[in-house]
């Protein structure tokens, strides 16, 4: 079965082409898997039935299984995602009064092994198809529309009108099945998001930056976490691989050609760690030539992580260092507390839940 999520505009009108369709139909289809979030051809009323019965043999719109849905009491909304061998992701919808947030996930797991995330912590399994990418937004777009407080707009006011790659995963090691979902977010036929709305998340991986920049650039937050590389060789490894001065130049190089005039930094608060004055002024000088923000994320807890989110006081002090040389600086507030539904905090539960059948397809997989 071929899964029409997977196919971009052009690949879609090609697909039904060999069926002797025409361009148009590829748009009709479009609208009805996308605006209308019609998984059942059958119901796609002017398709013809042929066509109809044709589709239903050779694809489908392939959604993965929903393990989990929980409603925050602030409007959060978490899901758990199936995607086979007891493999969970995680898709969190973050509602704030002028926009809705889609948090997406681009990995199962993830390599890179940062000490303090527990995505890092639970390894790699697998990258998600662009298909897997895109579902996260056809589900929760789908589930959202049927939410007491959402049921009764109509099908032109977006829910989600923002998508970050914050979930579970590094996107940049999986380029292209990223790219392609980015375009498809994009195109105005599927998502019509705009570049400044949709944030990639990277923990610095300098030359899929650079690729990125002229591929398909669209916001970008770069996980530093540290003010020098002695800190970032340690917090984040793949910092021994592309050092920090040369991360800050290639933030630079991405701003040229970035919807955003600035990166987004983001930033941990690790207690007694990353939090220090000190390390806040030697932030602002690492930062001198990239138009920046920072975001500083109170650190989630999980278990055995060995480390505690800073105070409350500290964190407005390392905030007000940054804020005092100009450098617009938030510290993030903390949502869907009572469903753990903070970063990184399901993947921590999932492990714990599926460890051996995980360690067994890990194994597996080498
Ligand atoms: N791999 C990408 C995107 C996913 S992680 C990246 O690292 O940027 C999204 C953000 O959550 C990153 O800034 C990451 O460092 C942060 N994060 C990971 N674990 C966290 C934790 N336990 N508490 C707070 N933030 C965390
Ligand atoms: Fe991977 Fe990002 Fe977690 Fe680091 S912080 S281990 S890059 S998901």
């Amino acid at each position: 079965m071929d899964n029409l999520l997977d196919f971009n505009r052009e690949q879609l009108t090609k697909y039904i082409e060999q069926f002797g369709h025409k361009p148009y139909r590829a748009k009709q289809l479009l609208r009805w898997i996308y605006f209308y979030n019609e998984d059942n051809f059958g119901a796609m009323t002017d398709v013809a039935k042929a066509f109809q019965n044709t589709l239903k043999e050779k694809a489908n719109i392939k959604i993965p299984e929903i393990n989990f849905d929980e409603l925050s009491l602030d409007g959060t909304r978490k899901w758990l995602l199936n995607v086979g061998a007891s493999n969970g992701i995680e898709t969190v919808f973050i509602p704030e009064e002028d926009r809705g947030t889609l948090c997406i996930s681009s990995q199962v797991g993830c390599a890179l092994e940062c000490t303090f995330c527990s995505t890092g912590r639970q390894g790699f399994n697998r990258n998600l198809t662009s298909g897997e990418i895109i579902s996260q937004l056809w589900l929760a777009n789908k589930l959202l529309r049927k939410q007491k407080n959402y049921a009764h707009l109509s099908l032109q006011k977006r829910i989600i009108s923002n998508v970050v790659f914050m979930g579970m995963g590094e996107p940049l090691t999986n380029y292209n099945n990223v790219v392609h979902s980015l375009e498809m977010m994009l195109d105005d036929q599927v998502y019509g998001l705009s570049r400044r709305k949709v944030t990639l998340s990277t923990s610095g991986l300098i030359p899929a930056m650079d690729k990125l920049r002229i591929d398909c650039p669209v916001a970008l937050a770069v996980s530093l976490h540290a003010p020098n590389n002695t800190l970032r060789d340690e917090i984040v490894p793949i910092n021994k691989k592309y050092p920090i001065e040369e991360l800050m130049s290639a933030c630079a190089r991405y701003i040229e050609y970035a919807p955003r005039d600035f990166v987004t930094f983001e930033y941990v608060m690790l207690k007694g760690v990353n939090d220090s004055k000190d390390q806040a002024k030697e932030l602002i000088n690492l930062v001198k030539d990239v138009p920046c923000k920072f975001n500083l994320i109170p650190f989630n807890s999980f278990s055995n992580s060995g480390y505690e989110c800073s105070d409350r006081n500290t964190m407005i002090r390392f905030k007000e260092v940054l804020v005092d040389k100009g450098i617009i600086t938030t510290i993030r507030k903390t949502r869907g507390d009572d469903i753990d539904a903070a970063c990184g905090q399901l993947a921590g539960q999932v492990q714990d839940k599926t460890k051996r059948s995980k360690k067994i397809s890990f194994v597996s997989n080498i």
